[in-house]
């Protein structure tokens, strides 16, 4: 596999789904070897925080990234799953605030963006993460686990019988799916008894049927566009989960399966793969 990056700039203008806040996302192209890296151009110095699961610091509602001067930025796992879905390994995100835009809720603009501008294969291997054991954590009704397989898989499933919503499990296998078509346009979801909670407690406040899916306490979706897909929830879990993976640094050659899992499981997960020397080769 070789690293890739995009032909050129892109600039995308949106709202943030917690703070409200308007902000710029610019992804650039970046060298060979440099990963993908977000910067913060409205602060002046240490603006840098490198695309890594150790530089995770929050994992409540979205993913947050922090460097060691404890700059900044969320909502990270939308825009990485689009690079890591095109298998982008280089590129360079800057924002002029403490959040990725939310957009349509999906990857769907990121993914459009990157299309028009297109993908520049560069020289060099990229490097893949080889799962050579099983790893797993969480418990009974909520866990993660990476396991050995010859490409990357990824099974999950989710149960919102709670909230009056029918989930099955959904497969996704990366080298034979399409993530612009299948993974990508599916949108963040939330359901209309937490929005109370969220507008107290101060979050989701950039939020709206705009950007997020909101579901009745029947189950039944309050947007006027409807669903984009049946089983819409589920596919933003994978997305999520793809972002959260490329946290990694690299394309995972393993398979994943979740049970219940969200962005904190799949951060501890990275934290006890990386802490497990045996379980895995980088090559
Ligand atoms: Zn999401």
């Amino acid at each position: 596999m070789i690293q890739k990056t995009i032909a050129s700039p892109i600039s995308i203008e949106g709202i943030g789904a917690h703070s409200g806040r308007k902000s710029r996302v610019n992804i650039l192209p970046a060298p060979e070897d440099q990963g993908i890296i977000f910067v913060r151009t409205d602060v002046g110095e240490d603006n840098s925080i490198s695309s890594d699961f150790a530089n995770v610091s929050e994992t409540t509602l979205c993913t947050r990234l922090s460097n060691k001067s404890g700059v900044s930025v969320s909502m990270v796992e939308h825009v990485s799953a689009a690079l890591y879905g095109f298998q982008i390994s280089n590129a360079t995100i800057e924002v002029d605030g403490e959040e990725i835009p939310i957009l349509d809720g999906s990857s769907a603009v990121f993914v459009k963006e990157i299309t028009s501008v297109g993908i520049v294969a560069q020289s060099k291997k990229r490097k893949c993460l080889r799962i050579l054991k099983n790893v797993k954590i969480g418990d009974e009704g909520r866990w993660s686990s990476l396991s050995p397989a010859d490409r990357l898989v990824l099974n999950l499933s989710c149960d919102f019988s709670k909230k009056g919503l029918k989930t099955t499990p959904f497969s996704y296998d990366f080298s034979k799916g399409n993530f612009e078509t299948e993974i990508a346009p599916a949108r963040t979801f939330g359901f209309f008894d937490d929005v109370e909670y969220l507008r107290k407690n101060k979050l989701a406040l950039g939020s709206s049927l705009e950007n997020t899916v909101v579901f009745d306490a029947k189950g039944n979706a309050m947007n006027d566009d409807g669903l984009r897909f049946d089983n819409e929830p589920i596919r933003h879990k994978m997305l999520d989960i793809i972002g959260d993976l490329s946290l990694s640094g690299h394309m995972i050659i393993g398979q994943y399966d979740g049970v219940c899992s969200g962005h904190t499981l799949n951060n501890m997960l990275l934290h006890a793969l990386f802490s497990s020397p045996q379980s895995y080769t980088i090559e």
